[in-house]
């Protein structure tokens, strides 16, 4: 099997947002997005959107989500990509690592991978390595085990090193432990880590923008598109939105959706002022003023801490 191709790319290359469509999106989420789109666009970028349909689903979320980045004044360029119909390129950059002996079935359950001792220096959760070189008998333990818990095995990727480096806008070089990934799961779901390389290189996305809690995943990524042939793209990771805990916003967090605030009487625009105030830009109403006055040296490395009036 060939390499995947790497399609034409826009001149100036692309960014990106890729929501996954689990529930309406919050005020860290539209801010990301405005953030990605305004990267894309004062680079000269095309700017794509992707859905990432692959699990945890909820009815209704897509359109809902795709209406507020409107409602917000963004705009993007190409059809919306929904990853779910992207199975066949998934499965075709699976097969390239397959016939190059770059993958191999893993049967460990979560708790197996979480109790057993770790590599030196592993981070904690990284995968030890438990099925990477196993003997054939033992494979076939393995599979006869997984049938029994009418399982398949995962797929893990051999990977061929331990760290990896990449370029992040405001983190800089940032060297991170790279391990033995899922690529597809037990349940037969492509893991986001494959999904999320392969599509973005599919769409020629040179710059990802993101929320910072991806920043760690970024080597692995990396190294994958790496070994897959495909570019490694650069990446600008923002800053979370936090409670007044401290925790990752969510939406139990009270008002903290377009919608909620368009309930509370507040319109788009407001809310895109709270954006702006976010990054020190008092008085924005769309997502076009952000781009026009942002200047991305200047965003903090502090999460956002979001609080508002109910
Ligand atoms: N779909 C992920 C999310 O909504 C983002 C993944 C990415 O941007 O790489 O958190």
């Amino acid at each position: 099997m060939s390499a995947p191709t790497v399609p034409p790319q826009h001149p100036r290359g692309a960014g990106r947002y890729a929501p996954s469509p689990s529930g309406d999106l919050h005020l860290g989420n539209l801010r990301t997005a405005i953030l990605a789109w305004a990267l894309a666009r004062r680079s000269d970028r095309a700017f794509h959107l992707r859905l990432e349909d692959l699990d945890r689903v909820q009815e209704g979320s897509a359109q809902r989500q795709l209406e507020d980045l409107v409602a917000i004044g963004l705009d993007w360029d190409g059809d919306v990509v929904r990853q779910s119909a992207r199975g066949a390129s998934h499965a075709e950059a699976i097969d390239h690592l397959v016939d190059r002996g770059l993958v191999y079935e893993c049967y460990c359950t979560r708790r197996e991978i979480l109790e057993a001792p770790s590599a030196p220096h592993a981070p904690p959760g990284a995968y030890p390595g438990t099925c990477r070189d196993l003997t054939e008998p033992e494979r076939a333990a393995g599979r006869q085990r997984m049938h029994e818990l009418r399982r398949e095995p995962a797929l893990r990727l051999r990977a061929g090193t331990t760290t990896w480096r990449v370029h992040d806008l405001w983190a800089g070089e940032v060297t991170g432990t790279v391990d033995d990934l899922v690529l597809r799961r037990g349940d037969g779901v492509v893991a986001y880590n494959l999904a999320v390389v392969v599509d973005d290189a599919a769409a020629g996305v040179d710059q990802v923008t993101r929320a910072d809690d991806l920043l760690s995943s970024a080597p692995r990524q990396a190294h994958l598109a790496h070994l897959l042939g495909l570019p490694e793209p650069g990446y600008a990771h923002v800053p979370l939105a936090v409670n007044a805990a401290g925790a990752r916003l969510a939406k139990r967090d009270g008002a903290v959706t377009l919608r909620d605030r368009l309930e509370r009487g507040e319109s788009a625009a407001d809310v895109v002022g709270h954006i702006g105030d976010s990054l020190g830009l008092p008085g924005c109403r769309r997502a076009a003023d952000v781009l026009e006055r942002w200047e991305p040296g200047s965003l903090s490395s502090q999460p956002w801490l979001v609080r508002l009036a109910d």
